[in-house]
């Protein structure tokens, strides 16, 4: 393989990993630096996570909460938008490689900002993930809408009494706020939403339930909070069942241990994992090269300025970063995406590393939203160490007003308004459509992985060799042109 030409890059090179929370907020910080900014991520849209069980349950599409970062990002001239999966980060080489099918694309960098973020952990039961999917993407928000739609219509379809029940109990696994959130629209959506349209069954009849191994519902909320967003949802049907463990998970259903040893089993077609979450594997890469120390969930302990030890261009942000009282939140995120950015443009300016600031975190609170009309809520006094908490009506209409406020584009914005006016006002909701390939897309995707896999087995992290990496803006190679000279892209 022939080596391709050095270039002395014109600009400082800024490389963002991911376009969710920190990778945007840094590149849209990085507007009117002087450097090149190529921000390389697996999809093509920046995801406004909190929202995705709003997509599950008919309540918003998917287009209204992921808009195309591209787009978002069409007036920042010096900003290249890559797709991408990154699969190996190269800390002496200063290179980033990611694949698209069989396109593997090498891009050099001066600066790195990792905002990778986490997927659903399973506690090293992974097999569960085929039978109760996660709350992470577009996908599983539309794949889970597939499965709640796709078990009452096949409840309407059948006679037998036991597989009726089966098809009609939803279980929500672990009762932190996406499970709160998932657990109160499917009980709204089938007592209000869905009631009077069947003939054979009554959706109303559904069973509901809420999981967690942990004693309590809402735990980053505290006691008071977390027990009215409990008797919230029994109010409304939800049966909350804690202090249960999952200890397996089939198509039927799952296996319970209880707190004394004893196991049950709930029989349950429709089954969603939202009970924790695992940083992005590229922090393992890091953990590799430079010694940096990873958490339990994988989280890159980074340094106070949110770099690793010995490389004080590379930063790690958002849920990635292990970093003391800064939670796996969007502010989290937003915050130490912009705070690597100032970072580099202040070092454009002259500053040097060591006379960096360390990180701060602004807790602007939080909130999770209950039902229609009910939220929980808590926001820290400022000066002291005290939370103002509320619940109910108001904390609710400060859930939709800040969502509104962080949800990216004015035409998103009036459709999410739009959507929330009618679900919540006549209870209908606009976004029941469910296609074949939402519901069949876990096993076709996982078949192609594996094609991919056997397509490409030397190109797994770190195998790419120093000499194959290049050093101009980005560089791309296929399949069948590994072996020549791969061609330049700008980046
Ligand atoms: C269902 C749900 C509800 C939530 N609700 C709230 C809430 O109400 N309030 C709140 O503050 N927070 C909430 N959060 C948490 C919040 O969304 C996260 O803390 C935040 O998104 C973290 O931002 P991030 O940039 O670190 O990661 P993400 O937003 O997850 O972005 C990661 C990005 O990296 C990309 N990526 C990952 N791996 C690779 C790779 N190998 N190569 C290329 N690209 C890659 C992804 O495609 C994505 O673009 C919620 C999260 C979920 C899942």
């Amino acid at each position: 393989m022939s080596s391709p030409t050095l270039q002395t890059p014109a600009r400082r090179r800024v490389v963002i990993i991911g376009s969710g929370f920190g990778g945007l907020f840094a590149a849209q910080r990085l507007r009117k630096a002087d450097v090149d900014v190529t921000l390389i991520a697996r999809t093509t849209h920046h995801l406004f996570q909190p929202m995705l069980y709003q997509v599950a349950t008919g309540i918003v599409s998917e287009g209204e909460i992921a808009p195309a970062t591209r787009v978002i990002l069409r007036k920042q001239r010096n900003t290249a938008v890559l797709l991408g999966d990154v699969f190996a980060v190269d800390l002496e080489q200063k290179t980033v490689t990611s694949r698209l099918l069989e396109r593997i694309t090498v891009t050099p960098y001066d600066d790195l900002i990792i905002a990778a973020g986490a997927d659903q952990s399973y506690f090293g039961n992974d097999h569960f993930a085929e039978y109760a999917p996660g709350m992470k993407t577009i996908d599983h928000a539309l794949e889970l809408r597939g499965r709640i739609l796709g078990a009452f219509e096949q409840a309407e379809l059948s006679d037998d009494p036991e597989e009726r029940a089966r098809l009609l109990t939803f279980v929500v696994v672990g009762a932190g706020p996406t499970g709160v959130e998932l657990a109160g629209q499917i009980s709204e959506m089938s007592d209000k939403t869905l009631k009077g349209t069947f003939r054979n069954i009554d959706p109303t009849e559904a069973r509901v339930i809420l999981l967690d191994a942990a004693p309590a519902v809402l735990p980053p909320f505290g006691e008071k909070l977390g027990t009215k967003a409990a008797r919230r949802l029994e109010s409304m049907g939800v049966e909350i069942q804690l202090n249960a463990m999952v200890v397996d998970v089939d198509y039927d259903g799952l296996v319970v241990k209880e707190k004394d040893g004893t196991t049950r089993r709930i029989e349950s077609q429709c089954k969603v994992w939202s009970a924790g979450v695992q940083a992005s594997p590229l922090g393992k890469q890091l953990a590799e090269q430079s010694g940096v120390e990873l958490d339990r969930a994988g989280r890159v302990k980074v340094l106070p300025d949110l770099s690793i030890p010995g490389h004080p261009n590379v930063f790690v942000v958002g849920d990635m970063m292990a970093v003391d009282d800064v939670p796996g939140v969007a502010q989290g995120a937003i915050q130490g995406g912009r705070y690597a950015a100032d970072a580099i443009k202040a070092e454009i300016k002259g500053q040097t590393p060591d006379q960096r600031k360390p990180f701060s975190y602004y807790d602007k609170g939080s909130m999770a939203t209950v039902s229609r009309f009910s939220a929980v809520m808590q926001v820290p006094i400022p000066g002291t160490k005290k939370k103002f908490e509320t619940e109910g009506y108001f904390a609710w209409l400060g859930w939709l007003a800040l969502h509104l406020v962080y949800l990216v584009g004015f035409r998103n914005r009036l459709n999410t308004l739009i959507n929330w006016f009618f679900a919540f006002s006549t209870r209908g909701r606009s976004q029941l459509a469910v296609t074949e390939q939402q519901v069949y897309a876990r096993t076709a995707l996982g078949q192609l992985s594996e094609l991919e896999k056997k397509s490409l087995p030397e190109v797994e992290a770190g195998a790419l060799g120093a000499d194959q990496a290049p050093a101009a803006p980005s560089e791309t190679t296929s399949e069948a042109d590994r072996d020549e000279e791969p061609s330049t892209r700008a980046g």
